[in-house]
Order: structure tokens, then C-alpha cells, then sequence
């Protein structure tokens, strides 16, 4: 049997740096399910359907080959066999994969695949769904969340040192929207698993974080 670390959480909480952090100390595979909604977003926009077609989107997510790959450790998304990673961590591509996340179709295709991952390997694995709906016997569930603002600070820091062009505010209130609607979505909403382990990193650095998970997998 592989052993099943589970990560979830709203945007912004840190997920993805303690989930690749605690998967390089234990030898685990960290698996980013935001990046494979992210992919199918991508997929979608260079498509031009909009957000609000729902079936155009069921119809388009059959279409998309998304699939998984690692380099030195590091997880590649390929779309279509071409290697999108470097471009699926945009506001634009967020707030589309967190619209077009609400599809059954865009989940059911996705967490099978994320099933089959974990099936095979030793997973640390993040996202919204992970602890009720992907894993749902994870020996380990986390829920990592942080304040808004903290949020909305750390993803224009994220944004910023990329060079990316972005506004605060705007940041703090496309934070808001997507935990509302991630939080309130008809499938597989965003909510913290009876059995996960309740983490706020708004006051704790990330390595308080990393070392809190750790001790809960020992
Ligand atoms: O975590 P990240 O910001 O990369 O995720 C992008 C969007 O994908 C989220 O806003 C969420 O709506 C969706 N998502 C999801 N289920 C997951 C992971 C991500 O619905 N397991």
C-alpha cells in the first residue's frame, strides 16, 4: 500500500511550498492538483470558451490530455504532450481554473487521475478536495489555511518576484472570490475534512509549518 499525505486548503494558505518541502524530506512524490486545474484552464482559454459555458466546458474538458511528469523531483504538467508548467501560475489562469473547477465532468476526469497517481507512489498531495473526496483514507490530512490578507500578501510577493505586474487589492479580492466560490461550489467544495489536522500559518513560518506536518506523519 503507498502511503497518502493529504494538503488542503484555500489560495494563497502555502500549500504547495510545505507540500513539496515535506515530500523532499520524506522521499514522498508531491503531486499539485491545483496545476492540472490550472492545465485544463489553460486548455480552455487558448480554446475561448467562456467561464460561464458550462457545457461547452464539459464538452472541451473530454478533448484535453493532461498528464503528469517529473523532472529532478519536479512535477511538469503536459498538455497535449507540450510542457505547460511555466504557464499555468498566472491570475488569469487561476481565476479560470477556479471557475472552471466547478464542472463534474473537469473533477471526475482529473481526480481519477490523481487517484491513479497515488495508487502507485508514496504522495504528498495538495489541493481543495484531497482529504474528502480524492484520498479520502489519507493516512495523514492537513488543513492549511491562513487570514486573507496574509494570503493576499504572500501571492502578490509570489506574483511580484516573478515580475509580474499586479495590484494588491485586486489580489486580496480575487482571493475572497475564490474561496467563495471554491467554498460553496455544488461538487467537492473546499471544507476541512472531519479527520484533518487544522493549521493556520497566518503566524508561523513556513519551516513551523513544514516541521508541524512531519511530526503528525511520524
Ligand atoms: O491551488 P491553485 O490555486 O493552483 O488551484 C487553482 C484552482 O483550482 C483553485 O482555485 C480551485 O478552484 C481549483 N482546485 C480544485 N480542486 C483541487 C485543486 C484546485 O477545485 N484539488
Amino acid at each position: 500500500m503507498s502511503y497518502q499525505i493529504a494538503i488542503d486548503g484555500p489560495a494563497g494558505a502555502g500549500k504547495s511550498t510545505v507540500a513539496k518541502a515535506v515530500a523532499e524530506k520524506l522521499g514522498y512524490i508531491y503531486v499539485d492538483t491545483g496545476a492540472m486545474y490550472r492545465a485544463m484552464a489553460l486548455y480552455l482559454i487558448r480554446r475561448q470558451i467562456p467561464a460561464k459555458d458550462a457545457e461547452g466546458i464539459s464538452r472541451a474538458s473530454r478533448g484535453a490530455d493532461i498528464t503528469i511528469a517529473y523532472e529532478n523531483g519536479a512535477q511538469q504538467v503536459l498538455l497535449d504532450g507540450e510542457n505547460v508548467t511555466a504557464l499555468l501560475r498566472t491570475e488569469e489562469v487561476g481565476n479560470m481554473a477556479s471557475a472552471s473547477s466547478v464542472n463534474p465532468d473537469v473533477r471526475k476526469k482529473l481526480v481519477e487521475l490523481q487517484q491513479a497517481l497515488a495508487s502507485r507512489e508514496n504522495v504528498v498531495m495538495d489541493g481543495r478536495d484531497i482529504g474528502t473526496c480524492v484520498l479520502p483514507g489519507a493516512d495523514v490530512k492537513v488543513y492549511l489555511t491562513a487570514s486573507t490578507e496574509c494570503r493576499a500578501r504572500r501571492r502578490y510577493d509570489e506574483l511580484s518576484a516573478k515580475g509580474e505586474d499586479c495590484d494588491l487589492k485586486e489580489i486580496e479580492a480575487d482571493i475572497r472570490q475564490r474561496d467563495e466560490r471554491d467554498m460553496n461550489r455544488e461538487f467537492s467544495p473546499l471544507r476541512q475534512a472531519e479527520d484533518a489536522v487544522l493549521l493556520d500559518s497566518s503566524d508561523l513560518t513556513v519551516e513551523e509549518v513544514i516541521e508541524r506536518i512531519l511530526a503528525l506523519c511520524r
